[in-house]
């Protein structure tokens, strides 16, 4: 069967930056394949699109710019914030204010924001919200394993069952 919208797909991938020579981001080979329901914006639409009429068993190869992928990096996503906001009874914890350390801010409207610590001084922390993958080209390579229609409940929810 030929990968369509709502149908659920199983695939493995690897996932490296930039190209096929590129550091290896992430892998599902030897692991939990990848499984998701095509067409209903689960993917990165450009993910989707190198996919689009392939069949189980098909190998894949394709790079999506980061623009297409996660976005590039956008500077106005780096912020400064005073020190004391990450005081917890009048002191910092020196260990969560360290750099690559992943942050979760709340703004008063209570949303929530991701984000990593690039630098620090003892008075402002240089915080990160960009994607973790912002900048990155994506380099993808796999095999489709499996392509069946969705079920009804499957659709419903947003997921793939077991
Ligand atoms: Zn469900």
């Amino acid at each position: 069967m030929a990968i369509a919208k709502n149908q659920v797909v199983i695939l493995d991938y690897r996932l490296q930056n930039g190209g096929p020579d590129g550091d290896l981001i992430e892998e599902t080979f030897g692991s939990q394949p990848l499984q998701f329901i095509y067409g209903i914006g689960q993917m990165i639409p450009a993910f989707e699109e190198n996919l689009e009429s392939k069949n189980e068993g098909d190998e894949f190869a394709f790079l999506i710019k980061a623009a297409e992928g996660y976005g590039v990096h956008d500077p106005n996503a780096v912020v400064e914030i005073p020190m004391q906001q990450f005081e917890v009874e009048g002191k910092v914890d020196p260990e969560h204010i360290k750099p690559g350390r992943p942050l979760q801010l709340q703004d008063p409207q209570g949303q929530t924001y991701r984000g990593v610590v690039q630098s620090h001084t003892t008075e402002v922390v240089t915080v990160d919200f960009n994607h973790p993958m912002a900048g990155t080209d994506l380099h993808f390579t796999g095999v489709i394993r499996t392509v069946r229609e969705a079920t009804e409940s499957e659709l419903d929810h947003g997921h793939v069952h077991e």
